[in-house]
Parts: structure tokens; C-alpha cells; sequence
């Protein structure tokens, strides 16, 4: 299996771009310190809009190795579009992921499988890599129906993707009564729905498409408890909320081997 583990760090509506030019620092220190090896786990920061520029800027100049995501995008192109972000203006400042349809994007904020499939296909479309966010709400755990339901979001997300753009996104199952709760799923509840995910891929397109697509598990990672995780066949990584703001818990979770 040669899937490069991924941990990404969501900052969501956190960290203004003064404050982040000093938690990266932090963070690429730790992770020096610990001599980590990018070529075993990736390290992307997936942080706010207003954060891009300034962190674009000082991971190239001061040649830290870490992917730069963006935590939403606007569906269209650039045009009249008031308040929007395009996937123009983040593929100018090199951003490489985008964060798609987050829970809290989909409760907040209305977001649904529909909208989430047409920015997967934008940011595929402008050659970034496509973070899609699936997982259940409590109530649907307790009824037994959690797996159904998170495939159910895959296939709307991927609806219309080939098979060369499902290898090459993330996906990252994250059960919402598990983020920010401190809640955490258990390694077997989080490898079950992965191990769906994965089987789900492999039956909407093909085995090797399956064996490439990288699957995150995501709620209340911590240091503590990213072993265990990562410990599972089909779990490829982390998106990492409150735990991405502390840059020496974030590091011992990019730097779980
Ligand atoms: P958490 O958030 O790590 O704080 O639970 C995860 C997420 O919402 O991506």
C-alpha cells in the first residue's frame, strides 16, 4: 500500500494572519525538532482566507514543506459573485487543498451533497485536491444508520468524478458528534466507515481507484489517540480541528510513525 499518510490541520474561523505567521513557525520547529519526514506523513494547514497570502509567503521563503489548503470555495468563476472566493484566486496564491463541505459548512450554512459535488468537480477542475467532508449526526449513529448515510454523501459528492479524479481527493469521514466534543470515535467505529468508504469507491469505479484514494478520519484527534487511528487499513490520516491550533500537539500528530 503506498498511500502517504495526510494530516491537515483546520483552523476554521481562527488564527488572523498576524498570529498564524507565528503558530507555522512553531509548528515547522516542533516538527524539525522531531525530524520528521514529509515523505511520511504530509503536513497541510488548511486556514482562513485572510491567512492565505501571509502563509503562502512564509512556507516559500522559508522553504517549509507543508501543503496549504483553503476550508471552502465558491461553486462559480469568478464574476458577480458578492462576498465570494474563487478557485481562480486560490490557485494564484498556490493553494493545493481545499476543505468541502464540513459539517459545520452543512449545518450552518445549508450546504448540500448537490453543492458540494459542483465545487469537488471546481477544484478538481483548476487542479487543486478536493478535501470532501462526510459523516453523521448523532441521532443517525444511534439508529444504527451511520454507514448507509456517509456513503450516501460519497455518492453525491462524487457523482460525475472519474476515476483518476476520485485516486487522486481526500476524503474525510468525520462523525459530527465526534468534532470538537471531545468525543472520539472509536478506532474500530472510525475504520468501519473508512473500510465502507474505501469498499463503496471500489464499487462505484474500481479496486485500484479504491487503493488509491486517501481517507481521513476526523473528531477530536489528539496526540493521545492518533496512533490507534492511524493504526487502522483504512484510515490515511487526520483533519484536525481544536488540536491544529497547538502547534506541539498538532506536530506529534503530523508526526505519529
Ligand atoms: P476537532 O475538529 O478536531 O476539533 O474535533 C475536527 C474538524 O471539525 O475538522
Amino acid at each position: 500500500m503506498s498511500r502517504t499518510p495526510i494530516m491537515a490541520g483546520n483552523w476554521k474561523m481562527n488564527i488572523d494572519h498576524v498570529e498564524a505567521t507565528g503558530l507555522v513557525e512553531k509548528i515547522h520547529y516542533t516538527l524539525v525538532d522531531k525530524d520528521w519526514d514529509p515523505k511520511k506523513s504530509e503536513c497541510v494547514l488548511c486556514v482562513p482566507f485572510t491567512d492565505i497570502r501571509t502563509v503562502r509567503t512564509l512556507l516559500d521563503g522559508d522553504r517549509i514543506p507543508f501543503g496549504l489548503g483553503a476550508q471552502n470555495v465558491s461553486q462559480h468563476d469568478n464574476g458577480a459573485y458578492t462576498g465570494e472566493i474563487s478557485t481562480a484566486m486560490l490557485k494564484k496564491l498556490n493553494v493545493g487543498y481545499v476543505v468541502l463541505g464540513h459539517s459545520e459548512r452543512r449545518q450552518y450554512f445549508g450546504e448540500t451533497d448537490e453543492l458540494v459535488n459542483a465545487k469537488t468537480l471546481k477544484v478538481l477542475g483548476a487542479g487543486m485536491i478536493p478535501i470532501v467532508c462526510v459523516g453523521e449526526g448523532l441521532d443517525i449513529r444511534k439508529a444504527g444508520e451511520h454507514v448507509e448515510y456517509t456513503l450516501n454523501q460519497v455518492r453525491g459528492a462524487l457523482a460525475g468524478l472519474s476515476a483518476e479524479q476520485v485516486a487522486g481527493l481526500v476524503i474525510a469521514y468525520e462523525p459530527v458528534w465526534a468534532i470538537g466534543t471531545g468525543e472520539v470515535a472509536t478506532p474500530a467505529d472510525a475504520q468501519e466507515v473508512c473500510g465502507a468508504i474505501r469498499g463503496e469507491v471500489a464499487s462505484l469505479y474500481d479496486g485500484p481507484t479504491a487503493e488509491a484514494v486517501r481517507i481521513q478520519y476526523g473528531g477530536s484527534v489528539k496526540s493521545g489517540n492518533v496512533v490507534q487511528i492511524m493504526d487502522q487499513p483504512d484510515i490515511d490520516g487526520a483533519l484536525v480541528g481544536g488540536a491544529s491550533l497547538q502547534p506541539e500537539e498538532f506536530a506529534a500528530i503530523v508526526r505519529f510513525y
